[in-house]
């Protein structure tokens, strides 16, 4: 009776290994992988994936029966369950984890307490509770969560408590998905027949200023969306619908508002000789059902988007659909653009400013094959797309394709191969700076790499130039200023002439500390091993880890001074600099901090296209993807940081933010110009991306890299031990790192140490790296054995569960 048993994966980080589980005879459907179900676990039901059917019974073990089953077909596709299964075994996270990582959470069943009468006298109830026992006997079963807005927690607990010892009420788990309503938004459109010359119009310029803000606004923008109504007057709106010049309509709201705040970009493309030649190369491979994976490396502008386009094209000629990762879509409106421009709504797009319902809907329509196309950041490697033909990776070598605080921690890029090669897809990564991995991949042949190296616009590269500040401040005396004399005589040159300006700087916040001029003090985080960051609109601390808000001192804590210094600079405060500096034109920042608002950034590249807004300042999330013509000219004003992050990863990552940034000057017709701003002129990996150097700058990196066996010459695994007893955590990591010294003596495995950053939310914090070099571990084989051996070891069941251990493989950082 094999055939009855089924094993359920659990969706908990401590929950590794497969249960084995009978299924109810008298179900008739057959059990399939991907499907939920309800399964006593310790004796909870609790929701769990059918990983594998047609187990054979272990022996001597009495096995307990599945509960319900809840999909009355696989929720998660067949291929894609297959590429999940192998996600979670390269990742090492538990598959249950996994396969919940990849259905929307509100897809998500939720489990209720339900609460319901056995016996119904009310003698000997103490009369507090009498109320509680009188709503929950009105119906014949109530959910706790409905019985908690009614009653105070302490009534509740202690009632509920009370009532289950004298047999009157018992509880039971029910489980159920969340409904979703369709929900309807009012937006706010110009009328159809709108002509903005007509004189009763432009007299409403003159004469009615909140109307003509309305009209003004809806003139560069599609329309006002609800959550916006408030930033103009109610009155005014009225007003202008009576006219009928603007409407108030009602859609609903569905997978795709996103684009319809997105301008379409058609237009007709003739490939150059070379992006021809990289095209047709890739495009005899799509449709052959056969694994090819490609690594296009084409300077910035040299038009790697037409090339996705038309290869997207032949995809769907082929009856195969398509997916394009990209880093950060509400950014790279640009290539949104071009892509709806292009396929219209048979585009869908997975982006994080989804909500919860919206993101519910479209999975749906994606698993059912409504779009042949999806564009999406990191998690839209694991989108049930069927039939995929080809994925896009656009750079590939970006780090937020990495998932880094959640099971499983995989990074996109090699999630999206490992899936191609399970449903026999060709994958593109695209780049003008490739990753030190890829471009290794590529040489020992893993990838076929295939070159743009002319730019598409007329104009010549941009000029790039290094300042020396220490110079400058030593000339100028002036600390308080983050731009130089020559940069800042740049902007106003480009102003003049109505030219645009991109401005970066890579940190956050006003100042990144306070530090007291007398003794020395700086205020940290009391959670955290790190320093408070300065954010001036707020007039607050920030911790950039734990969130942690404090207001600043007024007086020294440890020597009473009342003064203090604000050295460093973050975006706030070259904000105020700017402004200070030139008053007269727009500047607007984009950062994590001014982006948080949704449809910001969206909002900031279509005023920023329409030329209402001068100069964009920004931290990295600026540098890639952008392609204004009009900008001539882009500022680095601190490239030294991040620099020295202790960090093997730290020299490369500059070098890919400085050279991407100078890709966005000089796209139009004029010739761009970027100054770099360095307090280090003479770094050679400053110098290198000032030169666009690539290959100099690669083989300097792997020459360092080499004989000290860091990526791409191996893989690493980061095992960190987190927890609030020190002498806990360092044990911890001491057992670990020792069984896995004995384990495999051909690993290197450097700490335990305390990690970079040595304590987070009060968490201590200590780090093992191990180090297995590619040309005897190939697939990192021995490096994995290695750690499921000790996550299935007697050492490690018997460690603390007051550490957390969570393994990366392959990290992007190492703090
Ligand atoms: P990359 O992504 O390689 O930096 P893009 O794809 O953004 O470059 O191309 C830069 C600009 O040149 C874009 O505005 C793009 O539309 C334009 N472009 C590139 N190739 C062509 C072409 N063959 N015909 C017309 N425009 C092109
Ligand atoms: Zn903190
Ligand atoms: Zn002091």
């Amino acid at each position: 009776m094999s055939d009855l048993l089924v094993n359920i994966a659990f969706p908990s980080s401590a929950l590794r290994q497969l249960f084995t589980y009978r299924i109810n005879p008298e179900n008739k459907l057959p059990v399939l992988s991907g499907q939920r179900v309800v399964a006593p676990l310790r004796n909870t039901p609790t929701i769990g994936f059918v990983a594998e059917t047609g187990i054979a019974a272990p022996e001597n073990i009495k096995l307990k029966t599945i509960i319900e089953i809840i999909d009355p077909e696989p929720l998660i596709p067949e291929d894609l369950f297959r590429f999940l299964i192998k996600l979670s075994n390269y990742y090492l996270a538990p598959l249950g984890k996994t396969l919940s990582a990849a259905i929307p959470s509100e897809y998500q069943i939720q489990k209720h307490r339900q609460i319901f009468i056995i016996d119904p006298r009310t003698d000997s109830i103490p009369k507090p509770y009498l109320q509680l026992f009188a709503k929950i006997s009105s119906a014949d079963s109530i959910p706790l969560s409905s019985l908690k807005r009614q009653f105070d927690k302490e009534t509740l607990v202690r009632g509920i408590e009370i009532l289950k010892k004298l047999n009157r009420v018992n509880e039971a788990p029910r489980f159920s998905a969340p409904q979703h309503r369709p929900l309807t938004q009012k937006r706010i459109l110009l009328a159809d027949n709108f002509v903005a010359t007509r004189p009763d119009v432009q007299n409403l310029k003159k004469h009615a200023n909140r109307q003509w803000e309305i009209l003004e606004f809806l003139q560069t923008n599609p329309a006002i969306s609800q959550q916006d109504f408030n930033k103009f007057s109610l009155s005014a709106i009225k007003t202008l619908v009576k006219k009928q010049l603007i409407t108030v309509n009602e859609t609903e709201i569905s997978d795709d508002v996103f684009w319809k705040d997105i301008l379409l970009k058609e237009k007709t493309v003739l490939l150059t000789d070379e992006q021809n030649l990289v095209t047709e190369e890739i495009a005899q491979h799509i449709g052959l059902d056969r694994f090819a994976p490609y690594l296009i490396q084409g300077v910035t502008g040299s038009g790697k988007t037409e090339v996705y386009l038309k290869l997207i094209r032949k995809t769907l000629a082929m009856n195969k659909s398509a997916l394009v990762l990209v880093p950060e879509i509400t950014l790279t409106t640009h290539l949104a653009s071009r892509f709806r421009g292009e396929f219209k709504d048979t585009i869908a797009i997975w982006h994080s400013h989804l909500s919860g319902t919206q993101r519910n809907i479209l999975w749906k329509k994606i698993r059912d094959g409504l779009y042949p196309i999806v564009i999406g950041a990191r998690s839209a490697v694991l989108l049930p797309i069927q039939h995929l033909g080809l994925i896009i990776i656009d750079e590939e070598q970006d780090g937020s394709f990495k998932q880094r605080d959640q099971e499983p921690r995989y990074h996109a890029r090699d999630a999206a191969l490992m899936r191609a090669v399970e449903c026999r897809a060709v994958v593109v990564m695209g780049s003008a700076t490739p990753s030190l991995e890829s471009l290794y991949n590529a040489a020992i042949g893993k990838f076929q790499k295939l070159e743009l190296k002319k730019r598409y616009s007329e104009a010549p590269s941009a000029t790039i130039e290094i300042i020396d500040m220490k110079a400058e401040w030593k000339t100028t005396g002036d600390f308080e200023n983050p731009i130089s004399r020559l940069l800042n005589e740049k902007i106003a040159e480009k102003l003049d002439r109505n030219e645009q300006i991109l401005l970066l700087q890579n940190r956050r916040g006003y100042s990144n500390v306070i530090l007291c001029p007398d003794c020395g003090w700086t205020p940290k985080c009391r959670n955290c091993d790190i320093s408070l960051t300065y954010h001036k609109n707020a007039a607050t601390l920030l911790c950039h880890y734990c969130n942690l808000v404090q207001q600043p001192p007024t007086v020294c804590p440890n020597c009473q001074s009342s003064k203090f210094l604000y050295p460093g600079f973050g975006t706030q405060r070259v904000e105020t600099c700017l402004q200070e500096a030139f008053p007269n034109h727009k500047i607007v920042r984009l950062d994590v901090d001014s982006t948080l608002k949704r449809g910001f950034s969206q909002r900031v590249m279509r005023e920023f296209e329409a030329g209402h807004i001068d100069i964009i300042l920004g931290t990295q999330m600026i540098a890639k993807g952008l392609d204004f013509p009009n900008v001539t000219l882009v500022g680095v004003l601190n490239a030294d940081i991040g620099l020295f992050m202790p960090d093997f990863r730290a020299r490369e990552r500059v070098f890919h933010l400085l050279y991407q940034v100078a890709g966005r000057a000089g796209r139009g017709k004029i010739q761009g110009e970027v100054f770099i701003q360095s307090f280090n002129p003479q770094d050679i990996t400053i110098r290198f991306a000032m030169q666009q150097n690539i290959a100099k700058f690669t083989a300097l990196e792997l020459n360092e890299r080499n004989p000290i066996n860091y990526p791409p010459f191996s893989r690493l695994a980061a095992i960190l031990f987190s927890g609030l007893n020190e002498i806990q955590v360092k044990e911890a990591a001491e057992t670990c790192t020792h069984y896995l010294k004995q384990h495999n003596k051909k690993l290197e495995i450097l700490g335990p140490a305390p990690a970079p950053i040595s304590r987070i939310k009060n968490r201590y914090r200590y780090l093992s790296i191990i180090k297995s070099r590619k040309d005897a571990d190939s697939n990192g084989t021995q490096l994995r054995r290695a750690l499921k051996s000790f996550l299935a070891s007697s050492v490690h069941q018997s460690q603390s569960r007051q550490v957390r251990i969570s393994i990366d493989i392959d990290p992007m950082d190492l703090l």
